[in-house]
């Protein structure tokens, strides 16, 4: 019964045909096409979802600025009390949520629970913040004033997410952005829109409980045709986008010209250097992890090894004889490390990187290749494989979205330093030392050039409380902890004269 994903659905309210177009409780029939959603554990049908039109679309953002006026007058505590109590939802649902995750997604059972406890934590960090929405006060230079500022809800924030953290994401943006008093419309990814439902579906049973209006919570479905839908409205003063660097472009470049907001989270090229100082254990585990975890399908998976000449070899054959141990197979089944790619043209996409690495003069380290037989029927999986290559290739250059490890040499830290940020991407980054010179020049200005960067721990994953994001190709947005929740919020600069006098600024005189 693969592991209880059947019972798991029904609690989930997801039938075999579902609507696509929800204002919370309300669901829109549009007649229209159906995607259809397949696992890559086992290539079967888990559901069909029908297609957001434009006219429903239309509704949507109807309800949704219907939904604002009131949405927005609420007390930020009070909106942070229904975050909580959708974080409790979620508690209840966790493990439900967390399978069908990774059945559809097709990481690990485990990390299918992980993402969902992030967005438990992240409702809770939410709840706190309600209270918190802090602005500044100045001192005026003119006599008898007084000058703050104060933080404003934006409107509706539309979110446009990745197939691979197909709910957190979702959860990074609409905590926030509820407690700041925006409503959200979400377009998930097509690649997984079931695990959408089931959200929406949690979302829209605890809104309804304190009589919330329709609109607080919106959900749209479709391909990038529906999210254009969105980068291109007026009325969505903020697109939160997170994919790929392809799509970010498209994005920025549409909700740019209307001079809306856009927050983007894109691709990474995520590097580890391992010093000649570095405890080789922690720094074998970190780098493992990073670069075959949910089968190298994370935006923070370690694409790139720069390992010092003294401890190259053994880093290599260390490394190499641990992915001999790797189990690969059904992520529901805990036994397994890694899980399937996403789909066939992912598995394209890891073929073709690996003909381009051995063209291009890469040395073949761990054989990759596709797995077949009892248990890979789906044809999603794949071996991970490690190549030595040249920083400079341009499949290097490149985000793979699979998992194939380059690995390269240095001499001098500043070399490895330079080839670290030698990408056009800037994520999130590692060192392994235990040196406190090489630790803190890696984190000065003079080094990584990425939004995360750790010491002796690997780049994958992050915690809630930081802000996520990166620089250069990976679009600049910050989501999640830190003040992140000032992208969902508009400052109001205010001058409070409480005198008789009308004193200019810069001592300007205007008398008549
Ligand atoms: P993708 O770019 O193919 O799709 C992402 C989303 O964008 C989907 O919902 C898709 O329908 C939509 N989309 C595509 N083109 C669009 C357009 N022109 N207008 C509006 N919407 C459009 O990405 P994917 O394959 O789902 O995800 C993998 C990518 O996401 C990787 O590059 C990964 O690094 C990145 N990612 C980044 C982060 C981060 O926080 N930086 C997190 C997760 C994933």
């Amino acid at each position: 019964d693969n592991f209880g994903i059947k019972e798991a659905l029904q609690r989930l309210q997801i039938k075999d045909e579902n609507l696509g177009t929800s204002t919370g409780n309300d669901w829109i029939d549009t007649n229209g096409e159906y995607i259809t959603s397949s696992s890559p554990a086992d290539g079967a049908v888990i559901a069909k979802v029908q297609v957001s039109s434009r006219e429903a679309y239309e509704q949507t953002i109807s309800k949704a600025e219907d939904a604002f006026k009131v949405w927005r007058k609420m007390p930020a505590p009070q909106r942070g009390e229904i975050v909580r109590q959708i974080g409790n939802a979620l508690r209840e649902r966790k493990e439900d949520l967390g399978k069908l995750v990774s059945y559809e997604m097709g990481k690990s059972y485990q990390e299918g629970l992980g993402e969902v406890q992030e967005m438990i934590d992240i409702c809770d960090f939410a709840v706190g913040l309600s209270r918190q929405l802090y602005g500044l006060t100045m001192h005026s230079e003119r006599p008898g004033h007084r000058m703050y500022e104060q933080w404003h809800a934006l409107g509706i924030v539309g979110i446009i997410s990745a197939f691979n953290f197909p709910v957190a994401v979702w959860s990074w943006n609409t905590m926030l952005a509820w407690v700041c008093g925006d409503v959200c419309v979400w377009k998930p990814s097509e690649k997984a829109p079931i695990s959408a439902l089931a959200c929406q579906h949690i979302a829209a049973s605890v809104f309804k409980a304190n009589d919330l209006p329709e609109g607080i919570s919106s959900l749209i479905i479709g391909d990038y045709k529906v999210g254009e839908y969105l980068s291109h409205d007026p009325r969505v003063p903020l697109v939160s986008a997170t994919g790929s660097t392809r799509m970010g472009k498209l994005v920025g470049e549409a909700v740019g010209a209307r001079l809306g907001r856009s927050l983007l989270e894109l691709g990474g090229n995520n590097a580890i250097i391992i010093t000649e100082n570095a405890d080789l254990d922690i720094a074998i585990r970190g780098a493992l992890f990073g670069a075959v975890g949910t089968c190298g399908q994370r935006c923070t998976s370690t694409r790139r090894l720069i390992i010092h000449e003294s401890v190259y070899d053994e880093v290599k054959n260390r490394l190499a004889s641990a992915y001999t141990k790797l189990v690969i197979g059904n992520p529901l089944d805990e036994k397994n490390h890694v899980g399937p790619l996403i789909d066939k043209d992912a598995v394209e996409g890891y073929l073709g990187a690996i003909e381009k690495v051995k063209a291009e003069g890469g040395k073949e380290v761990v054989a990759g290749g596709v797995l077949e037989g009892e248990g890979y029927e789906s044809g999603c999986y794949v071996k991970p494989c490690i190549y030595e290559a040249e920083n400079h290739f341009q499949i290097v250059q490149h985000e793979t979205f699979a998992p194939i490890l380059y690995i390269m040499k240095y001499s001098q830290l500043e070399e490895a330093i330079q080839k670290h940020n030698g990408v056009p991407q800037g994520l999130s980054s590692a060192i392994m030392t235990t040196n406190m010179r090489e630790a803190e020049l890696f984190l000065s200005v003079a080094g990584s050039d990425c939004g995360i960067a750790n010491v002796n721990i690997g780049t994958s994953g992050a915690e809630i409380g930081g802000a996520f994001g990166g620089e250069k190709e990976t679009g600049g947005g910050r989501e999640s902890g830190s003040d992140a929740w000032k992208a969902y919020m508009r400052r109001q600069t205010n001058t409070i004269n409480y005198t008789t006098e009308l004193p200019l600024a810069q001592g300007i005189k205007f008398d008549i």
